[in-house]
């Protein structure tokens, strides 16, 4: 007993102190792009070597762009543009409203709004969620548990997974949909009360991520039932998801 009690007293106060201080991260995290100096030119794009943008998040106009929605955020698309000018930050906050927001043009991002005061009202307190894993890898799915731990312990927010999508506000949805899923997160989909809330989280879940066109997937969430919160990367890390869901809720400014 005096040992469990000496070793819990080592072992300090484990929980983050987010959203009251800012995260620290480590120097491998990648968050936030930065496309930064590049100047628009014919060499640029017809240099540009394609194969690693293996899920052709960048876009050519008058000023090249990243499609969040898409990027696995990799070291592919460093090596493939001029140095210096693809970098990744150490800004964790991602999560959007629209899926256009996610298409990023510089440093510019239109971070997630909250819901309106009707829906903040009903969901803002208290949030339950039922995960549906549409043919993920696991890699999103890991990062949502993850949110459960004693660093993030997500219930100190009020919002919880429920198994049944009977006693949920809301769906969070990992993996890009394949076929045999299709059926199953429409009719989960039904089965909530309204009103309901939908959260993509991954670049599966936004646009099919690295499984893209491929013939037994749907190519992402939206393209079955509407989504409220958009939360990019591959996966994205618990506080990427955390601070969309806080977004949403309105509990963040
Ligand atoms: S976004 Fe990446 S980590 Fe998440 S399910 Fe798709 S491939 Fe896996």
């Amino acid at each position: 007993m005096w040992q469990i009690l000496k070793n819990r007293i080592k072992q300090g106060y484990r929980t983050s102190r987010y959203p009251k201080e800012e995260p620290v991260f480590p120097s491998r995290f990648r968050g936030k792009p930065v496309l930064r100096n590049i100047e628009m030119n014919a060499s640029l794009e017809n240099n540009f070597q394609k194969e690693k943008d293996a899920t052709g998040s960048i876009s050519w106009g008058n000023t090249p762009s990243v499609d969040m929605g898409k990027l696995l955020f990799n070291e592919d698309l460093k090596e493939a543009l001029p140095s210096g000018s693809f970098e990744y930050s150490n800004d964790y906050r991602m999560a959007v409203s629209r899926r256009e927001d996610l298409i990023l043009q510089g440093d510019e991002l239109k971070l997630a709004s909250a819901l309106n005061c009707k829906m903040k009202k009903i969901l803002g307190h208290s949030l339950r969620l039922r995960e549906v894993s549409a043919g993920s890898c696991g890699g999103c799915d890991a990062e949502v548990q993850a949110l459960g731990n004693v660093v993030f312990d997500l219930s100190r927010f009020g919002i919880g997974f429920v198994a049944s999508p009977r006693h949920a506000d809301g769906l969070l949805v990992t993996g890009p949909v394949t076929k045999n899923m299709k059926l199953a997160l429409k009719k989960t989909y039904e089965a909530l009360p309204d009103p309901k809330i939908v959260i993509a989280v991954g670049a599966c879940a936004a646009s099919g991520g690295p499984f893209m066109g491929g013939p037994e997937v749907s190519n992402g969430v939206d393209s079955i039932i509407p989504v409220d919160l958009y939360v990019p990367g591959c996966p994205p890390h618990p506080l990427t998801i955390l601070d969309g869901l806080l977004r949403l809720l309105g509990r963040l400014g």
